[in-house]
């Protein structure tokens, strides 16, 4: 398609002339006009690609105010002609950006190169303004910053993001220095990090961002950002502006906000090294740093460091009989607690549960250690608030120094462990330092557990029966079944001594079976040579562990049918830790064993935890009082007292009531005062094999 031309010439031949030359040239020629006026109207009219314009016009406009205003509405290029060129009226040609001059009168060949060139540069002009205006949309609408600036460093663009980021509107930021308008620091250090857009001009290399950089906004905010790819140059970060003569021309920085993936990245690190409950490292990040103070007495053998291992003590009950948040609370505040009582080159650490461990680092002496685990427990010892209730807990600690000499870091943290238990046997709230005996200890509890793995097989064990009486009538009622253990070496090994072995490596189940079994057995065997007497019974312990078994409940039934068992002939004894550590399912528990018709006696009864409040909530039939107290009936009040106030409870909840290891006629003679229904001790018998038993 021809371009079309529009003539501006107040001579009309001079104007047709033109015409026809150049529509002999090929071009449109719709419309001529001969003053300003017209001029803008056709421009409007015929839209041509291109104005000639006479400069001298009739009327008031001249060739220069119109093309004024024709440029200033409609995009096409004017070509001005004229016959005479003053300076003063070029100069006002000028700044009307002109495509081009003829002087009149021209040749054909010179104006048809005059419009080609105006039209050209038109058309390139036009491209360039898309162009520009394209890469204006990008940079608006890309979610990252950029910012541009001239050689000197001075601000020439700010995208919207980087607006919003650095804080300063493009009007404001432009012209300044780029270091006031990209103000970065080192998240660590704090210190101001080097601005790249100033070293890329120093260095006209490509300059990225280092690491952990945080860009201060004008108002002060601190964020996280990361230099990316620029669009412009493909390259990371800031990168080097040329003009088209290769001369630095600016530089284009392209950075984004990383606060989510820093937010995200501290989150795993935390999750890896952190307890989320607590807010405490975690037992990962206590073995490295445990890691680096084996490494440090390497290289120092007089460096003392300890490692403290806790374990709180009633933490289930509290857990189970208050609920989880409750626990998680007490957590909580333990924690904070353990925070403050240590020093500040110590570690606190939650392993797990309930269970921390602390490393106490560069000790001046042991002693040192001990202060700050007796400060621990004062400080633990103080009631916790939880739901309006104060709650009382305290912790075992083991500690292990590292002057042991044990360089392993998972020995140390079992060294203490170990510690921690001894501590918890000897009674709750109390430290123990581990040392070499500890150790051996250990070692001859597992050579004899892995005895006892043998004891059932090897025929070693056997069941003793002591006689239960009646205080009253002093007539049997029952027997206790208690295990013995006859070890080859060793020779008799006391309950208390392999119990616990039992109990931790849960050789216990089998071991409480098989007494099950031989008990009902015994008695069924007593009752069919006395069948004039009243049905005796025997009383078999039960562990927790034991009681714990989801399928106890068949287990007992099982045991009655074999051995055809009545089973009103089988007391079962439970501790009161049998009942706490799961209150929920041991009472469901109870509640089918006695549906099944056995008996239920609470053994050791005293010497647990809350005793009394609980006790109506689970159908036991029988409380054993434990010897401690009636030990002491004969010698202290309080052992009277507390006796009498059981023997009461007893009474009042329809409960018989078993006096345990009753030696003296003065217990016995107490103990029918208080109207106490049961007895069973030395007094009357020891605990003797079944063969030695005479059945009264
Ligand atoms: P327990 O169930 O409280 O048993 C009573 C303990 O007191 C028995 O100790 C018994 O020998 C002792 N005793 C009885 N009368 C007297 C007395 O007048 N004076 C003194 N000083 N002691 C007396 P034993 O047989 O050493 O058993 C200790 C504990 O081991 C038992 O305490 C029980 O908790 C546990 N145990 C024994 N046999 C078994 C068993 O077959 N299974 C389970 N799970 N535990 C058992
Ligand atoms: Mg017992
Ligand atoms: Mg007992």
């Amino acid at each position: 398609m021809s371009n079309t031309v529009l003539i501006v010439e107040d001579e009309s031949i001079v104007a047709q002339d033109l015409q026809l030359i150049l529509e002999d040239l090929g071009y449109n020629v719709p419309a001529i006009a001969d003053s300003g006026e017209l001029a803008i109207e056709k421009a409007a009219e015929i839209q041509p690609n291109l104005i000639l314009m006479d400069i001298r016009l009739i009327g008031e406009m001249d060739g220069i105010a119109a093309a004024q205003i024709i440029s200033e509405q409609f995009d096409i290029p004017v070509v001005y002609m004229t016959a005479h060129s003053d300076e003063a009226t070029l100069a006002r040609a000028k700044l009307t950006v002109p495509f081009g001059y003829v002087i009149k009168p021209f040749e054909e060949r010179e104006i048809r190169t005059t419009i080609e060139i105006a039209l050209y540069k038109h058309e390139m002009e036009k491209k360039l303004k898309e162009n520009a205006h394209w890469l204006a949309t990008i940079l608006k609408s890309i979610g990252d910053g950029v910012i541009a600036t001239d050689r000197m460093g001075r601000i020439t663009f700010l995208n919207p993001v980087a607006e919003m980021l650095t804080g300063w509107s493009f009007d404001e930021a432009v012209g300044k220095d780029s270091t006031k308008i990209f103000k970065i620091i080192h998240e660590i250090s704090r210190q101001t990090v080097n601005n790249p857009i100033m070293e890329v001009l120093k260095t006209n290399k490509i300059a990225t961002l280092p690491e952990q950089t945080l860009l201060v906004a004008k108002d002060g905010r601190e964020i996280p950002i990361e230099d990316s790819v620029a669009p412009i140059t493909h390259h990371k970060g800031t990168a080097l502006l040329k003009d088209n003569k290769g001369n630095i021309a600016g530089t284009v920085l392209v950075f984004r906000d990383v606060t989510q993936q820093r937010l995200a990245a501290k989150k795993l690190y935390r999750q890896a090294f952190y307890d989320i409950l607590t807010n405490l490292p975690n037992r990962a990040w206590f073995k490295e740093r445990l890691t680096d103070a084996v490494e440090r007495v390497k290289r120092n053998p007089d460096y003392l460091f300890a490692v403290m291992f806790l374990d709180l003590d009633r933490f289930k009950i509290i857990n189970d009989s208050m609920g989880h948040s409750a626990g998680d609370r007490l957590l909580v505040e333990v924690a904070s607690r353990l925070s403050q009582s240590v020093r500040s080159i110590d570690t606190v650490t939650r392993m797990g549960g309930d269970e921390f461990a602390i490393l106490l680092e560069n000790l001046q002496n042991p002693g040192e250690a001990y202060k700050i685990a007796r400060r621990i427990q004062q400080q633990l010892s103080e009631p916790i608030a939880i739901d309006e209730q104060e709650v009382f807990t305290n912790a075992s600690i083991g500690i292990v120094l590292s002057s042991m000499g044990s360089e392993r870091v998972e020995e140390l943290i079992r060294d203490a462990d170990i510690a921690m238990y001894r501590a918890k046997a000897k009674g709750k709230g109390r430290y123990e330092v581990f040392d070499l005996a500890m150790r051996e200890q250990v070692v001859a509890a597992s050579l004899l557990e892995n005895d006892l793995r043998r004891a059932i097989d090897r025929n070693e064990l056997s069941v003793y029966y002591q006689p239960i009486v009646c205080l009253a009538s002093q007539k049997t009622l029952g027997f206790e079944a208690l295990i013995r253990w006859h070890h080859p070496q060793q020779g008799f090994i006391p309950p208390d001594n392999f119990i616990p072995i039992a109990e931790e490596t849960g050789l216990i189940i089998a071991i409480d079976e098989w007494v099950l079994q031989n008990a009902c057995h015994q008695l069924m065997a007593w009752q069919k040579q006395h069948p004039n007497l009243l049905p005796l019974t025997v009383s078999v312990n039960l562990s927790s562990k034991q009681f714990a078994q989801p399928n106890i409940v068949e287990k007992i039934e099982r045991v009655l049918i074999e051995t055809d068992l009545d089973a009103q002939s089988l007391i079962l004894e439970i501790t009161e830790s049998a009942l706490i550590e799961n209150p929920q399912s041991a009472a469901e528990t109870l509640a089918q064993l006695k549906a099944l018709g056995v008996g239920l006696s609470l053994d050791d009864f005293g010497t647990g935890y809350s005793s009394l409040s609980y006790l109506h909530r689970f159908p036991v039939n029988t409380i054993k009082i434990d010897r401690s107290f009636i030990n002491r009936i004969d010698t202290e009040q309080d052992g009277l007292e507390i006796v009498r106030t059981i023997v009461m409870l007893g009474k009042t909840l329809e409960m018989n009531v078993v006096a345990e290891g009753l030696e003296t006629t003065e217990q016995l003679a107490l103990l029918q005062q208080l109207q106490c229904r049961c007895g069973q001790g030395y007094f009357f018998s020891k605990p003797l094999p079944a063969s030695q038993i005479v059945v009264r």
